[in-house]
C-alpha cells in the first residue's frame, strides 16, 4: 500500500472517531484495484463539509455547494465530499440541486462507471454494489445503471468513456457504446472547457488509438469544435495514431496536417490558455525549421518542458529524428542557453554603427548575432561579434 494511501486511511478514520462513515471512493479505489500509481484520493462521508472542518485542523473550501473540501493532512490532500446524488442535469452543466444523503449506497450510484463506483473502507474491505471489481478483472467500461440515462443526463460522461478506454485500454460494453452513438448530439450541449480536460486525457492515454477508433465508430468525432468541421480535418485525425503528450503537440500536429486551419482557431473555439496557443505556435516553428536550420539553433529556441512534445512530434514528422536524450545533450553543451548571456546588447550594436538611425535593424541584428553565436559561426566575444557584424553589414 502507498504512503498516500495508508494517509488517506488515517483521514478515513479520524472521520470514524468523529462518528460519521467514511470511504475512499472513485478512481483511487479503481487504480489500486489495477495496481496503477495512484494520485488523488477521492474520500466520501457521510459528514458536512462545515463538520470536516472541525475535524481537520487544515481544509480548504473548494467545492462547498457540492459537498466537497479539501482537506490537507500530513502534506497530502484528499478531496473530501459529502455523500450525494444530484438531480436533473436539464442544463447540461451542472446538477440543478445536490441532494447530500445519508447512505453510501446512494452515493455510489449517482457515479459513472462501475468501475468508479467501488468505495473501500477502513481495513481496505471493497464495497462493490455495480460489480466494479469484476468489470475491471474483464476490462469493461460500463455505465452504472441504464447507459441512455446516464449518457443523457451528463453528455460529459460519452467522452469519460473515451478518456477512459484511451487510459486504460478496457473495452467499452455494447449497451454503452450504442447509447453513446444514439446520445452523441448532446455533447455539444457540455461547456467545451470541461470537453477539452477530457480531450487532453484522451490524448495523453497509451490506447489513444483504440479509443479514437471509438470515437469515430460511434460517431463523437462529429460533435467536437473544430473537428467537427471538416472532412478533411477528421482524416487528419484518423492519421494520428500514437499518443501525444499535450494539447498543444495535438493541435501542432493538426495544423502541421491541415495548414488553413488556424492555430488560433484550434485554441479559440476549444477555449485553450494563451500558453498552449503560444506553445503550438513554437511547435510548429521548429518542426518546420528542424530540416532547414542549424540544429543547435532550433534546440536553443525549444524550452525544457517543450522537449518531450518537440521529441514526439519529430518521430511523426521527420525522416531523420531526434530523441529526448539528444536533445537534452544537445541543449545542455550550448554556448549560451539565452539572449541575455550574449556578449552584446542593443546598446553595443548602436554603438557599432554610429552613423545609422536606430531602428528594426538593431532587433534583427541582434537575432543574427544570437543565431551566429548558437550555431558556433561565430565566438561570443564582443570584439569577434563587432568585426564579424561590421565586415558583413
Ligand atoms: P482520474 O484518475 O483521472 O482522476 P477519476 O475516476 O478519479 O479519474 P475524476 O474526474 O477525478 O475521475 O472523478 C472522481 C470520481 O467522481 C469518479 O471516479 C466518478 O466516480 C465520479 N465522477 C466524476 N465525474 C463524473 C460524472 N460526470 N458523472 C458521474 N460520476 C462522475
Ligand atoms: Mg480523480
Amino acid at each position: 500500500m502507498s504512503d498516500q494511501f495508508k494517509i488517506a486511511q488515517q483521514v478515513v478514520n479520524a472521520i470514524r472517531d468523529h462518528g460519521f462513515q467514511a470511504y475512499i471512493v472513485g478512481g483511487a479505489v479503481r487504480d489500486s484495484i489495477l495496481r496503477r500509481d495512484v494520485y488523488d484520493i477521492d474520500i466520501a462521508t457521510s459528514a458536512y463539509p462545515e463538520q470536516i472542518q472541525e475535524i481537520f485542523k487544515k481544509v480548504i473550501p473548494t467545492g462547498i455547494d457540492h459537498g466537497t473540501v479539501l482537506v490537507r493532512y500530513h502534506g497530502t490532500s484528499f478531496e473530501v465530499t459529502t455523500f450525494r446524488t444530484e438531480t436533473g442535469y436539464s442544463d447540461f452543466r451542472r446538477p440543478d440541486a445536490v441532494n447530500f444523503v445519508t447512505d453510501l449506497a446512494e452515493d455510489l450510484a449517482r457515479r459513472d462507471f462501475t468501475m468508479n463506483a467501488i468505495a473501500m473502507d477502513q481495513s481496505l474491505q471493497l464495497i462493490d454494489p455495480y460489480q466494479g471489481k469484476l468489470d475491471i478483472k474483464n476490462k469493461i467500461i460500463r455505465t452504472v445503471g441504464n447507459a441512455q440515462e446516464r449518457f443523457l443526463e451528463d453528455p460529459l460522461r460519452m467522452m469519460r468513456a473515451i478518456r477512459f478506454q484511451s487510459q486504460l485500454g478496457f473495452k467499452l460494453d455494447n449497451e454503452a457504446l450504442h447509447a453513446i452513438h444514439d446520445n452523441r448530439k448532446w455533447l455539444e450541449k457540455i461547456a467545451v472547457e470541461r470537453i477539452a480536460i477530457e480531450w487532453e486525457k484522451t490524448l495523453k492515454g497509451p490506447y489513444f488509438n483504440e479509443a479514437k477508433q471509438n470515437l469515430f465508430r460511434v460517431n463523437l468525432a462529429n460533435h467536437l469544435p473544430v473537428i467537427s468541421e471538416h472532412i478533411y480535418i477528421q482524416q487528419a485525425l484518423k492519421s494520428l495514431t500514437s499518443s501525444l503528450p499535450s494539447f498543444a503537440a495535438f493541435i501542432t500536429y493538426m495544423h502541421l496536417k491541415v495548414s488553413d486551419i488556424a492555430i488560433s482557431s484550434w485554441t479559440n473555439k476549444w477555449k485553450l490558455s494563451n500558453q498552449i496557443k503560444k506553445d503550438s505556435k513554437l511547435l510548429v516553428q521548429l518542426i518546420q525549421d528542424y530540416t532547414k536550420e542549424p540544429l543547435k539553433w532550433v534546440l536553443y529556441r525549444l524550452p525544457e518542458d517543450l522537449i518531450e512534445d518537440f521529441s514526439t512530434l519529430c518521430l511523426l514528422f521527420q525522416n531523420d529524428p531526434i530523441n529526448k536524450e539528444d536533445i537534452v545533450a544537445i541543449k545542455k553543451s550550448l554556448i549560451i542557453k539565452k539572449r541575455r548571456e550574449l556578449a552584446i546588447n542593443g546598446k553595443d550594436i548602436i554603438s557599432f554603427f554610429p552613423d545609422r538611425q536606430t531602428g528594426s535593424w538593431i532587433q534583427n541584428m541582434l537575432l543574427e548575432t544570437e543565431k551566429a553565436v548558437v550555431s558556433e559561426i561565430i565566438k561570443n566575444d564582443k570584439n569577434d561579434i563587432r568585426e564579424w557584424l561590421q565586415y558583413d553589414n
